[in-house]
């Protein structure tokens, strides 16, 4: 058994179709008496839903939330936070909706400003103390604990709107994140049987929501499988997978869920000869023999995209992504190969399977 490290990040998670009840309640624990509550334009029903629950401990809602999280909005968010003497921000959406929870939070002094986190996508920025800012096109990550969502709520009933797609290319990232996870170089037993266990709740509940989009039973279990994974992909490092989603996505804008879809299944091909006992894992979570072809038999069935042609990356760009994903490269399993990266991209960008 190998030697590691363990630990555990405290965040409170509330679990439940209809949890959104417990709101005020949870409010009240964190000692907020002034919530700000985040948005994107087009959630702003359900975030208006969630100001009215809360009456006078909602002070305001800021609707603005983007992708990537621009700098600029960010500081907006921020101002409005002062200017309202909020003591609680309220992040009710998806990875660019508490993204924007977190950057105010950053500014913050330690816990002066926590975040109460309602996901409703299967993304997991919820459950880690990773965030993202984009100042002038490009984005700087970092980790910074202050920005971990101290309350959490699970509510599938607010996911039954997440279209179908989305649903699918959201659960799939998140897969993305526990299958990096099982090989993780600071990986432990406890982040490897979540990514297991996340894996494979979601490899049952993506294909039953396909089907019937309004399953809440498989909405809660996918939402179970997101939770997991976004607690590996806090945890945990991550490796070749996700530095090739950063450079793609960074490089060609290519959109977020979607470059995970269609990459996963390769990255794990290009590791395979190097993760033994993470193929063991994801042969049992996917109930497959050949766990890269059953990622993209998976994603094909769930409608996914499985071309990066498909999603706007031109073919002129194959070498030059080979180039940047070999650049300053994450720690990974099996060493990264610019010539070997550039075969795994152009199998990629045409859709071919692993
Ligand atoms: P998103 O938050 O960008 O949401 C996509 C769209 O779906 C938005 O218009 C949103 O309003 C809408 N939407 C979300 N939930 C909905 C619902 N239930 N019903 C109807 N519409 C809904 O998408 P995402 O994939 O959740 O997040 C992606 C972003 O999160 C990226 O910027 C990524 O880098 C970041 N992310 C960060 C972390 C982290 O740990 N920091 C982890 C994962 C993702």
């Amino acid at each position: 058994m190998k030697d590691f490290n363990y630990t555990s990040a405290a965040a409170r998670v509330i679990f439940g179709a209809g949890s959104l009840r417990h709101l005020e309640r949870e409010v009240e624990m964190l000692g907020a008496r002034r919530a700000l509550v985040l948005c994107t334009p087009e959630q702003i029903g359900i975030a208006q839903a969630v100001a009215q629950r809360l009456g006078a401990k909602a002070v305001g809602l800021f609707p603005r939330a983007a992708m990537h999280v621009p700098i600029e909005t960010a500081r907006a968010a921020r101002d409005e936070a002062r200017r309202l003497g909020a003591d609680c921000a309220i992040a009710i959406g998806g990875g660019s909706t508490i993204g924007l929870g977190k950057a105010i939070a950053l500014e913050e002094a330690a816990g002066s400003l926590p975040v109460l986190a309602i996901p409703t996508t299967y993304a997991g920025s919820e459950m880690t103390s990773i965030y993202g800012i984009t100042d002038a096109g490009v984005k700087k990550t970092g980790k910074d604990p202050r920005v971990l969502p101290r309350t959490v709520i699970y509510d599938a009933e607010l996911t039954l709107s997440l279209p179908v797609g989305l649903s699918m290319t959201s659960g799939l990232n998140a897969i993305a994140h526990s299958a990096e996870g099982l090989y993780a170089q600071d990986g432990n037993p406890i982040m490897s049987l979540m990514a297991e266990e996340g894996i494979r709740a979601l490899a049952i509940a993506l294909p039953r929501i396909k089907s019937r989009p309004d399953d809440i039973e498989a909405r809660a279990q996918a939402q179970y499988g997101a939770w997991l994974c976004g607690t590996v992909l806090g945890n945990v490092g991550m490796a070749l997978h996700h530095k090739l989603c950063h450079t793609l996505g960074g490089t060609f804008n290519l959109p977020h869920a979607e470059t995970h879809a269609v990459v996963l299944p390769h990255a794990i091909a290009y590791n395979a000869a190097a993760i033994p006992e993470a193929l063991a894992a994801l042969r049992r979570a996917l109930g497959h023999e050949d766990p890269p072809r059953g990622l993209f038999e998976l994603a094909v069935r769930l409608g996914a995209p499985s071309a990066l042609s498909a999603i706007g990356m031109p073919e002129g760009g194959i070498e030059r992504a080979a180039q940047l994903a070999t650049q300053n490269p994450y720690w990974n399993p099996r060493p990264v190969e610019r010539e070997a990266i550039a075969a795994l991209l152009r199998r990629a960008w045409a859709g071919l399977s692993p």
